[in-house]
């Protein structure tokens, strides 16, 4: 079919294909195939309805009705573009590592074999091969945990806000639960420490102040209710000044003598010692059930940079009173997380390759230097395929570790910063940025996109999307 210079809008109608005519038509039974007769139908019925608007808007016919070509390449664009799965791989070079909103910590190659096998083959998720009886889900986790932490044994939930609202509602619904108000924390999201306390059915007993608290507040808030004392690690601010807290080893004996469980929400839950990276040493569950805690709960994918899930570990009455309350059933995790999460483990019996194997210690463990150097590697190659609506400058950056751990703790960084100049905008190419084959989300500063590339996984891969990217400019 031609563009015909066609003088009423009539006459244009009725130049349009036919529905029957289209689903006929040899060129484009390859789309039909592809997706089948539901889908293609209906993205012919969107491209006809987008020829109607044209020409009532434009009194002519669009340009890809030209030929059959033509509309197939329209049509293909469009069933593309409506098949892209939404959880596709971005590059997140936001300057936040653990980016929430990003999916969180990446996982490695061995999690991710053994997750793709147990999707593909049956698998013994509650069965015990050698004895051929039944088994419990949580048995290897528990097993490694135990390896690792010290710990009688663990449970494994969806993530640590579920961790934190079974372990109250296993140990003391119906009771009172003591915290101090320098804890009272709010996670994000609907995650606050008292509006958890209600769902689990306990009452919350708060004692001293915003900034300091005693051993002497908690002592005097026992009473024969108690139900538990838990401490929040408050991982996503920090209070300095006139402060005073209690640390675990004191509270643990107050508990002890007292007979009352010893709770602790931890967070992060780093297994290993962070400050080889530059960052602060966070409290591990291993140290704080040394201290005398009893079950010690923490997210699967922040620190630990595993899957999303939540794990408490501690003492073996309190785990199976746990692992025996309705709500775990709810709340416990599948297979895939199960396997995801054994691999990860396995890496922590063998400390010395963990930077290498686990993703997110790789991007940590990543020096300036380095960073600088795959930097100006990228700058010389895109500089003239950004040019001149963009200039490429290489800044000095901080990168945060994110997931609202150590929020002033800050790893020194390299960002390629993109600069508008000749009347560009920056916005438009973030915008650009944000719809190439794989996303690339940045952050905008003083004027400038700052790509931080201690979240790059693979530098060949980014030089070669972002020459696609800037060759689509
Ligand atoms: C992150 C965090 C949570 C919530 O953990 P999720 O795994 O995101 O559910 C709860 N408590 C503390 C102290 C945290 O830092």
């Amino acid at each position: 079919m031609m563009t015909q210079v066609l003088d009423t809008p009539e006459k244009l109608y009725r130049a349009l294909p036919s529905m029957d005519a289209l689903l006929s038509q040899d060129a484009l039974q390859p789309l039909l195939q592809r997706y089948g007769k539901a889908e293609f139908k209906l993205a012919l019925n969107q491209m006809l309805a987008a020829a109607r608007s044209e020409i009532a808007s434009r009194q002519q016919l669009p340009q890809w009705l030209d030929s059959a070509t033509s509309i197939f390449e329209y049509l293909a664009d469009q069933l593309q573009a409506s098949h892209r799965h939404s959880l596709q791989p971005v590059w997140n070079l936001t300057g936040t590592i653990l980016h929430t909103n990003l999916g969180r910590s990446q996982q490695s190659e061995a999690a991710i074999e053994a997750v793709t096998s147990v999707m593909r083959y049956p698998t013994p998720l509650e069965f015990e091969l050698e004895a051929g009886k039944r088994g419990h889900r949580d048995n290897t986790i528990s097993e490694l945990m135990h390896r690792l932490t010290g710990a009688d044994a663990c449970c494994v939930v969806n993530n640590n806000a579920a961790a934190v609202l079974l372990m109250l509602s296993a140990v003391a619904a119906g009771k009172e639960v003591i915290v101090s108000r320098g804890e009272l924390v709010e996670i994000g999201g609907a995650f606050r420490i008292p509006d958890i306390m209600r769902q689990a059915g306990c009452t919350l007993v708060e004692v001293g102040t915003t900034n300091r608290t005693h051993l002497r507040d908690y002592e005097a808030a026992i009473t024969e209710n108690t139900g538990a004392i838990m401490k929040v690690h408050t991982s996503n601010y920090h209070i300095s000044g006139f402060t005073a807290a209690v640390d675990e080893a004191l509270l643990g004996k107050l508990c002890r003598e007292r007979a009352i469980p010893l709770l602790s929400d931890l967070g992060s839950g780093a297994l290993t010692d962070m400050r080889r990276f530059g960052l602060k040493q966070e409290p591990t569950p291993q140290a704080m059930l040394a201290d005398g805690v009893d079950l010690v709960s923490f997210s699967g994918d922040k620190l630990l940079g595993g899957p999303q899930s939540g794990l408490i570990v501690g003492r073996q009455s309190l785990i199976n009173d746990i692992q025996r309350h309705p709500l775990k059933r709810a709340l416990r995790c599948d297979k895939l997380i199960l396997a995801a999460l054994e691999a990860t483990l396995r890496h922590y019996l063998k400390p010395e390759t963990l930077d290498r194997e686990l993703p997110i210690m790789k991007k940590f463990a990543r020096t300036q230097g380095e960073l600088q150097l795959q930097a100006q590697r990228l700058q010389t190659a895109l500089a003239k395929v950004y040019a001149p609506a963009y200039s490429l400058q290489i800044i000095d950056c901080n990168t945060q570790v994110g997931s609202g751990s150590q929020p002033d703790t800050f790893l020194p960084s390299v960002a390629l910063a993109f600069s508008a100049v000749n009347g560009a905008s920056i916005l438009t190419l973030e915008r650009h940025f944000k719809t190439a084959t794989r996303p690339v989300i940045g952050r905008i500063a003083n004027e400038q996109l700052l790509l931080d590339l201690r979240g790059a996984d693979d530098f060949d891969a980014l030089l070669a999307d972002l020459q696609a990217s800037g060759a689509a400019l």
